[in-house]
């Protein structure tokens, strides 16, 4: 899944190898898939992006935003994006093909569900894509300590903090892939719940999400994700499908993983308490 880390590295890369790069051709949902989200009608990408130049890219939580003339593209979720020199072998199976001018190709594909859009700057009314945009990134200082107490209310006291931490987008970029780090670091349990923090809890969270999501973003994603050339990320996880059952790094307790709330957590029993 594409996350703060990942989305961050993945715009850098394109800046680099993508950018200046002339649209040739379109191909927009080549394969079918239930779960590939697209802004309106896909078959109208290619007039709408062929001949435009791509001018940069940025990241939004954890969004892919590229500028392609007046045209934007955006990336979500569970979408592989990759770039392949001229002549290398493309996927078979893809979502969104760009060709530019010197033969090199952007690809998009969904894995279990995703997003690929393009749509005329401006027009994108989708709920977390304005959200992703408009909220304040967990590494922005717009995300500072003040701003997140005021997270802490009545209304999310009952939620356990994967379920405050990870969903409706409260922490645009912060899924639940890295949020097993962030609360392995702070010492807490995904089912703790969030009511239940002291204010010194709520600062050590705090520290935990930026210092967490610095590291994952400097060392270029987490290792059980792959970049724009398809390398794994050089941070290594700590709680993932990588270590389930391995010995904690800090007291040796094998690491476990549980379903909840509709995707696995991992913890160790021992260091983070409920
Ligand atoms: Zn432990």
């Amino acid at each position: 899944m594409i996350e703060l880390p990942e989305a961050a590295v993945l715009a850098e890369q394109i800046n680099e190898t993508v950018v200046g790069n002339r649209i040739k051709n379109v191909i927009a949902a080549h394969t079918p898939h239930k779960l590939a989200w697209y802004f309106g009608d896909p078959q109208e990408y290619k007039g709408l992006l062929t001949g435009k130049v791509i001018s940069r890219a940025t990241s939004y939580g954890g969004q892919v935003e590229i500028t392609a003339g007046k045209a934007k593209l955006v990336f979500s979720d569970g979408v592989n994006l990759r770039y392949y020199n001229k002549g290398a072998q493309l996927p078979a199976k893809h979502q969104l093909l760009l060709e530019f001018d010197d033969g090199s190709s952007l690809v998009g594909w969904v894995q279990m569900y995703g997003g690929l859009s393009a749509f005329p700057d401006g027009k994108n009314d989708n709920k977390y894509y304005l959200i992703a945009k408009e909220g304040p990134s967990p590494l922005s200082i717009d995300f500072d300590e003040d701003y997140f107490k005021s997270l802490f209310d009545g209304g999310t006291a009952k939620l356990s903090l994967k379920a405050f931490l990870a969903t409706e987008q409260r922490t645009p970029g912060l899924g639940n892939g890295v949020l097993q780090d962030i609360l392995f670091n702070a010492k807490m349990h995904p089912k703790k719940r969030a009511g239940t923090l002291s204010a010194t809890d709520q600062q050590v969270l705090f520290g935990s999400i930026k210092n967490t999501l610095s590291e994952m973003t400097a060392k270029g994603g987490r290792d059980t994700e792959s970049d724009l050339l398809g390398k794994p990320g050089a941070y290594k996880t700590k709680l993932s499908k990588n270590t389930v059952g391995k010995p904690c790094p800090i007291c040796g307790t094998l690491i476990r993983k549980e379903a909840y709330l509709g995707g696995s957590i991992y913890y160790c029993a021992t260091c983070q308490k409920t």
